[in-house]
């Protein structure tokens, strides 16, 4: 029965990472990546988590089942981050939150229930958007499309064509957006751009699903879930999904959590129902440890502020090689201009570079996705320099 099944194409990403592997170069360096790296080029183990870690272990406990819906004092810490401590949404109990296998655990739960309740809409992302967003939301069995997003000519946002296509989307389209911190561009919106945005999807009676994978990353942790709180207060429905795999540095813990905002309690508690249904048929519960690691950091004050220290140290650090990086490509290749990656934000650029130039670098053992994208969270002080050197030279 499967010698007719063809080979899947690769994925884009891990394919350089497996180029990048196979590179017998020492001083090779790795752009494409979608992960944090300190300062030593190493992905870090945060003192909170270590310290969280260390208070579990001391108090050991059987490894029962958690709730469908997950622990229910992660569930709470994460409404409360996401939405505010002091949110309407929270104290009126609109909002709901499953505890989920990282973010792609809770896009693919929402993408799920949506199905089941809205079969006959469309999905629209961002052109162009994380790459498992158009493959998740199309194997829940939706179709998608995409709404403008990217100018590449200004290397932000072409917000008149965003705001026309959402202004054109038949009422009861789902669409997705991302929260802060763009990912692929670095591109994000302004404030008084969110405020159009949020008009033309209530007015025109569109499903927000906002995917909110960097909270923190950006301009601060309460500054980035400003805008779903912006939604929340716009009234619902209103689906969220966050992650902790890059604010807390725990990639394989697999800690996310789908939150969904409804018109009132009672409709809230139905929808909690069926939240629960689609995860039982998927996975029946979500594990225990990283739940209980993310619970104990957010719930625990001293642990909380190391966590909101750490998580500033790794913006900051970001922010440092966006600035030396325009900085120091001014300095070699004066006629170009790269001031716009000052500008972007999150862990990635859109750095301009085309196909053949990214080819080119790979001929230095310097990876990078094809489209251009880079990861700046992987520069450091001391790859920054043989990075630059490269760049000069392919441009
Ligand atoms: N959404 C976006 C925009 C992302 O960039 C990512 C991860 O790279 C995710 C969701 C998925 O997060 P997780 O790794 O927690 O599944």
């Amino acid at each position: 029965m499967f010698s007719a099944i063809d080979m899947a194409p690769r994925d884009p990403i891990l394919g350089i990472t497996e180029a990048f592997n196979a590179d017998q170069n020492p001083a090779k360096i790795n752009l494409g990546v979608g992960v944090y790296y300190d300062d030593n080029g190493k992905v870090p183990l945060l003192s909170c988590v270590q310290k969280a870690e260390a208070i579990l272990i001391a108090a050991p406990a059987p490894r029962t089942y958690l709730p469908i819906e997950g622990l229910a004092a992660y569930d709470k810490a994460v409404q409360e981050l996401v939405f505010g401590a002091d949110s309407a949404v929270i104290q009126e109990k609109r909002a709901v939150t499953v505890q989920a296998i990282g973010g792609t655990g809770a896009l693919k739960i929402g993408a799920d229930f949506l199905k089941r309740f809205a079969p006959d809409s469309q999905v629209y992302i961002s052109d162009p958007s994380w790459e498992n967003h158009r493959a998740l939301f199309e194997s829940a069995g939706f179709t998608v499309n995409n709404y403008a997003y990217y100018d590449a000519a200004t290397h932000g946002v072409n917000f008149a064509g965003m705001l026309a296509g959402l202004k054109a989307m038949p009422r009861g389209s789902i669409v997705l957006l991302h929260a802060c911190c763009h990912n692929p561009t670095g591109a994000d919106l302004t404030s008084a751009q969110w405020d159009e945005v949020i008009a033309a999807v209530t007015n025109g009676g569109l499903v927000p699903f906002l995917d909110m994978a960097y909270q923190g990353f950006g301009a601060g942790i309460a500054e980035d879930g400003a805008v779903v709180r912006r939604f929340a207060a716009a009234g619902g429905p209103l689906l969220v999904s966050n992650s902790f795999s890059k604010s807390f540095s725990l990639y394989g813990e697999r800690v996310g959590a789908l939150s969904v905002v409804a018109a009132t309690g009672e409709e809230a508690g139905r929808v909690m129902s069926q939240l629960k249904r689609v995860v039982r048929t998927n996975y029946s519960n979500p594990p225990v440890h990283g739940g209980k690691v993310v619970a104990t950091v957010l719930t625990t004050p001293e642990l909380r502020q190391l966590w909101e220290d750490e998580l500033a140290g790794m913006r900051v650090r970001i922010k440092e090689m966006r600035e030396a990086f325009v900085a120091k490509l001014k300095a070699k290749a004066p006629a170009h201009d790269f001031a716009f990656v000052r500008d972007q934000v999150g862990m990635f650029s859109y750095s301009g570079l085309s196909k053949a130039q990214v080819e080119k670098l790979r001929e230095q053992s310097i990876y990078a996705v094809d489209t251009g994208r880079i990861c700046v969270a992987a520069l450091n002080s001391r790859n920054i320099d043989i990075v630059i050197d490269a760049i000069a030279k392919v441009l």
